[in-house]
């Protein structure tokens, strides 16, 4: 199965959730089984040789693709999470969206100083949210190994602002 491939599964939602924006919705994907398993099993042959200490996944959709690839290569997964889900003592991060701004949360014990991370999304689109995950990562004393995502929208640029980042995503619009 090739990436061409998956990239049919994706379903394309004009006008959600706002008037303007191309959705693109993953859950046509994910329930074809074949289709899942290739999208990690590719993400895990990425990663299999980084020597990775942990995988950072991204609430919500970024749970999808982080865990499962955190159990393939057997690497501890850490959550970031909306302000307020996590229980224990956490930094916070506030980022600007096209309106307002959103805040991201990490446990202060998730990583260990120096630990080389992935971080996960499901689809990268102006790179504030994946920004905002690495800056915590970061804070903690982690080292960004790179970035990962199934879906990244070009013409938004979100490469550029991260350019001091490796970054890879499977299928480009
Ligand atoms: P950004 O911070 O602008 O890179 O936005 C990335 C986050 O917003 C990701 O967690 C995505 O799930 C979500 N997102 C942004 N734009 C879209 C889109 N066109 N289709 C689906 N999800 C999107």
């Amino acid at each position: 199965m090739t990436e061409q491939h998956l990239a049919t599964l994706i379903r394309n939602v004009p006008d959600f959730p706002q008037p303007g924006i191309q959705f693109k919705d993953i859950t046509t994907l994910l329930q074809d089984g074949a289709a899942f398993r290739e999208t990690i099993e590719l993400l895990r042959v990425r990663y299999a040789d980084r020597n990775l200490d942990a995988i950072v996944g991204v609430e919500s959709r970024g749970f999808i693709l982080s865990a499962p690839l955190a159990y393939a290569l057997g690497v501890g997964l850490v959550p970031v999470r909306k302000a307020g889900k996590l229980p224990s003592a956490t930094y916070r991060v506030e980022y600007e969206l096209e309106y307002g701004t959103n805040q991201l949360e990490i446990h202060r014990d998730a990583l260990q100083r120096g630990a080389r991370v992935l971080v996960v999304d499901d689809l990268l689109a102006t790179g504030g949210t994946i920004g905002a995950a690495a800056a915590l990562v970061e804070q903690l004393g982690g080292i960004v190994e790179e970035m990962a995502f199934l879906i990244e929208l070009t013409f938004l640029k979100g490469r550029e602002k991260l350019a001091r980042y490796p970054l890879y995503s499977i299928i480009q619009y």
